[in-house]
């Protein structure tokens, strides 16, 4: 299954359970998921057959937020924490089509991610991709890992990146507390931007999509919008504001054209004063 040998025949995929990075590779068309992984993802298009909507406006998202911090804020280096499983174009790939010397610091906790890691690891001459295997809910090993301190200058500007990942920590107050921490390093004149997951739009729908994740040993948790906000405390959100992600800066194409009931995910930039 896996191009990149080496990492994958070492480490534990958890394949006992489903995850959500292989759920989500599943949904748009990848080829890196198992049993568990499909038949979560199945059994949640049968409560809701909007998943694969949202889950495209999610990656349409991400490349969208990529692109403003990139050509509308002027920011050359990221923090991408909750990568996923690589997918063309991925983050760097869309911020080094607009400056070549950007530089991105990838995160994230599953081991099939990190197999497939090579793949983020493409970067331009100019530029620098990084990889780095650590859990969001443990952030002092991410801002004390040597690859982001040889990578981002923690003096200049950075564009801090949790797209469609803090639903995967349950648990309020860790939730907050571990993007604060991340929040805290970072200098002023830097960027957050996040997609928060919400059951707001279709309730008793997504209930049951939430059922179908625990039943199949992944977690998630709905956030409200006041939940959601609660995220960017202390920073400036930019217009505008707190939206569905279908409608945070849309692509003219793409406007009108989704159901808010089909999006179950609040997205927003913020900028830290
Ligand atoms: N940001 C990408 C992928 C979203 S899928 C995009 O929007 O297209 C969410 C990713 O978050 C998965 O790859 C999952 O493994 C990762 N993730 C979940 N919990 C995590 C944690 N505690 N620490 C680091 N990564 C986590």
């Amino acid at each position: 299954m896996s191009e990149t040998g080496g990492p994958e025949e070492q480490v534990d995929l958890g394949t006992d359970r489903a995850h959500g990075a292989r759920i989500y590779d599943y949904i748009l068309g990848g080829k890196d998921h198992y049993e568990l992984d499909r038949a979560a993802a199945e059994a949640t298009l049968q409560v809701w057959p909007s998943l694969r909507i949202h889950m495209n406006a999610n990656r349409s998202f991400m490349h969208r937020v990529a692109r403003h911090l990139a050509a509308e804020k002027g920011i050359r280096q990221f923090l991408d924490i909750g990568t996923g499983i690589p997918t063309s174009p991925n983050f760097h790939e869309v911020v080094q089509a607009i400056a070549p010397d950007s530089r991105v610091v990838y995160v994230d906790n599953d081991p099939i991610v990190l197999a497939h890691a090579r793949a983020l690891l493409t970067s331009t001459p100019e530029g620098r991709t990084t990889y780095i295997q650590a859990d969001m809910r443990e952030p002092e090993k991410i801002i004390s890992a040597p690859e982001l301190l040889g990578t981002l200058d923690l003096t200049r500007p950075i564009g801090l990146t949790l797209i469609a990942m803090v639903h995967f920590i349950e648990d309020d107050d860790e939730a907050y507390r571990v993007v604060r921490r991340i929040v805290d390093v970072l200098p002023s004149g830097s960027y957050f931007a996040a997609a928060v997951a919400t059951d707001d739009f279709d309730p008793e729908v997504l209930a049951r999509v939430q059922e179908v994740y625990h039943s199949h040993g992944e977690s998630l948790r709905w956030r409200t919008k006041a939940q959601a906000e609660k995220f960017f405390d202390g920073l400036e959100l930019e217009e505008p504001g707190i939206v569905q992600i279908h409608k945070w800066h849309p692509d003219p194409v793409e406007v009108g054209r989704v159901d808010d009931r089909d999006i179950a995910m609040y997205g927003a930039i913020a900028r830290k004063p």
